[in-house]
């Protein structure tokens, strides 16, 4: 279970009304059950249920992120294509998501959409029992994307070099910056643009992948490498 930081208090857990549902309803557990509870920011104990309250019985040292940050700048896609992109690339150990306004994105992003995505993060973050909840960034135009780093890679059908070539030039004591287009792809334009701001464009094979697949084949590369 992820808690906020501040129901933590004399190694006891203030429970919501929403957990106390969620752990007695619908994960089915008793007082006296051991859960692991996790504050979304590194930190994870064993705790005990104590009715209203979780007992902090031993904190846990187990590491569950990659070494390496990998920032997923994603376009705006359909709104399931985005959640679920947002979903696996959690489970992939991604660190933060930019979502990227792109002339061809669907979506239109708002404060309620965002707070969804947020807990879509966290749940995502809790089935696989990470101690990071990804970070979601605030929307990006393309050149604001590009002026986060002078060096990212750019999934692009008409590039020459396939991602897993460019692995071994990867520095992984910085963080990687990947970007997938939208449903439509990038427009000519766009692709000059970050090409011209020194992002490496990179292929993913010669087929057509939906966003939402080259989103997670990307990832599934470059953090399987990472986590070596
Ligand atoms: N007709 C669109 C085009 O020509 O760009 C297809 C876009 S594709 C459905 C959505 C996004 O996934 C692309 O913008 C690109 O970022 C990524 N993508 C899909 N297949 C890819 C591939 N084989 N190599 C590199 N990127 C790919």
């Amino acid at each position: 279970l992820i808690v906020q930081g501040r129901q933590i208090l004399d190694q006891c857990v203030t429970l919501t009304a929403e957990q106390q549902h969620y752990l007695y309803h619908v994960l089915r557990l008793k007082v006296g059950d051991e859960l692991w509870i996790l504050d979304g920011q590194g930190q994870r104990w064993l705790g005990q249920i104590q009715g209203k309250t979780v007992k902090l019985l031993r904190p846990d040292c187990r590491e569950t992120e990659l070494s390496t940050e990998i920032i997923l700048c994603l376009a705006l896609l359909k709104a399931a294509n985005f959640e679920q992109v947002l979903q696996q690339a959690t489970e992939l150990g991604v660190k933060r998501i930019v979502p990227i306004q792109t002339a061809r994105s669907l979506l239109q992003p708002s404060i309620n959409k965002y707070q969804r995505w947020q807990r879509i993060l966290q749940e995502a973050a809790e089935q696989s029992e990470r101690l990071y909840v990804p970070a979601l960034s605030d929307p990006l135009s393309v050149a604001e994307m590009v002026s986060l780093t002078p060096k990212g890679y750019i999934a692009s059908l008409a590039a020459p070099e396939l991602l897993w070539d460019c692995l071994p030039q990867m520095n992984l004591s910085e963080p990687i910056y990947l970007a997938i287009g939208p449903e439509g792809g990038w427009t000519a334009s766009e692709l000059e643009q970050v090409l011209a701001a020194g992002w490496q464009a990179v292929s993913l094979g010669r087929r057509t992948l939906r966003a939402v697949t080259a989103a997670i084949a990307s990832l599934s590369v470059v953090s399987h490498y990472a986590e070596r």
